[in-house]
Formats: structure tokens, sequence, C-alpha cells
């Protein structure tokens, strides 16, 4: 750190995002990426005449791929805002809806980017345990009167709320904005994007970088109503009005186009889900109901670190959170078949 860091920034501890070694070709089950490639039409558009358009700025506006967004969740495009993948939605949000002194309610185990949020912001956390189970319950986020986030499918716990669930929150806080981080719900989940018809409280965020295979390209979007779209267009054309690119976008736009594809890898994921599950109880694990695309799993009397350093020693990755709460357990993204088999016979080696 150099001494020009300034003031309190100094004492932030940023976000660690799952390991992305080098050293070895590895069963990569650590980041909760899709084992599958982007749709044919993605690639197709990141054609040599978006290289040579490089030279040109992108449109601040997004005008093509919101309408595309607009289209697909059947919203206007004043409801919607893309960002720079959904990690960029969610800080525009902390920022514009939770620095006026009232605070952030969130879960104890729940994504850990939150409460570096709060920290860069001075937004105090009001941080809520889920039950013993690692559910949510609902009624702990009632009348709150404090900005409220939940990932909906949660991580890492992969456990998900109903849409009634999220509605009754909603509901109960209307003087609050309610944020939905959607980032896994494509994998069984219950989207809340309808809801924001209704509620001008409430703002869905969901992104790319899983369903849709495209982490690398950095793209998210905001579904919500017109004016807390507009709080985060006045914090993007403050900040970064590209904040993102033009061969993603076009990339973005392509992959709409290809539903069918993804709902097919999304399929398949939660059948490999499933099979993966039942192996894993075959073995003694411990397996949380899985409305994502990985596993949250334990074995008793097994220390959750040794299982995730013995399967890296063998080629595995996955990823475990030294935690309260959560040390037993790990992390297993859901892969292909294959792979889930190599983690299986691995695991088995390693038991
Ligand atoms: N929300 C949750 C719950 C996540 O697990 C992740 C992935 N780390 C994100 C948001 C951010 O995803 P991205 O920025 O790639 O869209």
């Amino acid at each position: 750190m150099s001494k020009f860091f300034s003031g309190s920034l100094s004492r932030l501890s940023p976000y660690t995002p799952g390991e992305q070694p080098k050293d070895q070709q590895y069963v990569k089950l650590n980041a909760n990426e899709s084992p599958y490639p982007p749709s044919p039409g993605v690639a197709a558009a990141l054609n040599a005449q978006e290289a040579a358009n490089l030279r040109l700025y992108g449109d601040a506006a997004a005008k093509e791929l919101k309408a595309a967004l607009a289209k697909q969740y059947g919203v206007g495009p004043e409801n919607v805002f893309v960002a720079n993948g959904s990690d960029e939605a969610l800080n525009f949000a902390f920022l514009s809806y939770a620095t006026d002194g009232r605070g952030v309610a969130f879960a104890d185990l729940t994504y850990s980017f939150y409460p570096v949020f709060c920290d860069l912001y001075h937004i105090e956390a009001n941080i809520i345990p889920v039950k013993e189970d690692f559910s949510l319950d609902p009624k702990d986020y009632y009348g709150l009167h404090q900005t409220i986030v939940i990932a909906n499918p949660n991580a890492p716990t992969s456990l998900a709320l109903s849409r009634d669930q999220v509605e009754g929150i909603v509901k109960a806080n209307p003087d609050s904005v309610v944020v939905i981080d959607e980032a896994y719900v494509d994998f069984g989940g219950e989207s809340c994007v309808a809801l924001t018809r209704a509620y001008p409280n409430l703002l869905v965020i969901q992104t790319y970088s899983k369903s849709r295979s495209m982490a690398g390209a950095r793209l998210g979007y905001a579904i919500g109503d017109a004016a807390l779209i507009q709080d985060l267009e006045t914090i993007k054309f403050s900040t970064n009005p590209f904040n993102v690119n033009s061969l993603t976008m076009k990339a973005g736009v392509a992959a709409l186009e290809e539903q069918d594809y993804y709902d097919a890898n999304c399929k398949a994921i939660m059948e490999t889900r499933e099979y993966t599950a039942g192996e894993l109880r075959k073995l003694g694990f411990a397996v949380l109901p899985s409305k994502t695309n990985f596993l949250f799993a334990k074995k008793d009397g097994m220390d959750g670190a040794a299982i995730y350093q013995g399967l890296k020693e063998r080629g595995v990755l996955i990823r475990h959170f030294d935690k309260d709460r959560i040390r037993d357990y790990n992390r297993i993204t859901i892969g292909t078949k294959e792979q889930m088999d190599i983690f299986l016979e691995k695991l088995r080696e390693l038991l």
C-alpha cells in the first residue's frame, strides 16, 4: 500500500475472487462458471468488422442491448440498466440507495462482496443470521426501514426463496429499496423480474456470467422501476459512461437470440447437479437442496479445508470458505457430467 492511499481506504479488505491458477490444467469447479461455451451467434457477433469498430466509442446509452433485454423480460427499455458484470450493478445499487445513513440489511451467509461495498461506502451493515439449516426467514426482513440485499438463490448456500416470499419482503418495506441478486436464478429459481412492474422499490439484478456462459465478457443488468434505473444511470454517467464495451454489447444481444441453447445448457447442468448430489449423498455427504449451478456440501468428521486441499492436489479445484458456520463445507460448481465423474473419482480416492 502506498502512503498516498486516501484515508479510510487503507483499511479496506477487498473481495477475493475464486482462484484462477495457471500452474496446471485443473478440473475447474471453483468459480461457478459454465462448462459450456457461449452460443454460436456470440462468436459470430465478435467479427472482424466489430474488431475494426473498436476505434470508436460504443453507445453509452446501450440502446440496442437495452431494447433486446427489455423485449426478453417484457419490460420497457427505461426499466433496464446494463453494467460491467452484475458486480458493477450491485456496486452502483449500494452507492445509489444505501448511503443515506440508514444502513443495509443482508444475510450473514451470502455473497461476500456485499460487506466490501459497505466498507467502501461507510454503510452500516445489518447482518441477519440465516437459520440453523441456512435458510432465510423472510419475516426477519419485514419493516426494516433499510435497503435490503438478498441473493436469490443464495450463494454459497444454493438455497432459494420463492417469489411469494420475496414479494412479502418487498411489500413489508415500502420505504426501502429491495435488491434481489438473481445471478443463479436460471438453474431452477423463481425470478422476481415480473414483480418489478408492480413494486417501485424492487430492483432485480442478473448476469450473463453463469447461465449465459459469458463470465469473461463482463455483462450484468438490473431491472426495475424507471426512477430506480435513472439513479443507476446517474452514477454510471458520473463515473464511467462507457461501462459496457461495444464487443460485449454485441455479444449480449446475440446471446438473447439463442435462448433455446442456454435453456438446454441449464437443463443439462441441473440434471448433472442432481446426479452429483446423489453420488455425494451415497458417499455420506450432507448436500443442501440446490437451485443453482453449484452444490454446498459437507461430510461429518471431515475437515472442509482438507477436502479442498486434497482435491486440489489431485487436479480438481473447488471453493472453500474459511468462515464461521461454513468451515466444514465446500462449494462445488457443476461442470459437465465427465468433469463431475472426475471430481467424484478423486473424492473417493481422497476419502
Ligand atoms: N452475485 C452473486 C451472488 C455471485 O455469486 C456473483 C459471482 N461472483 C455475482 C453476483 C457477480 O457476477 P458477475 O459480476 O460476474 O456478473
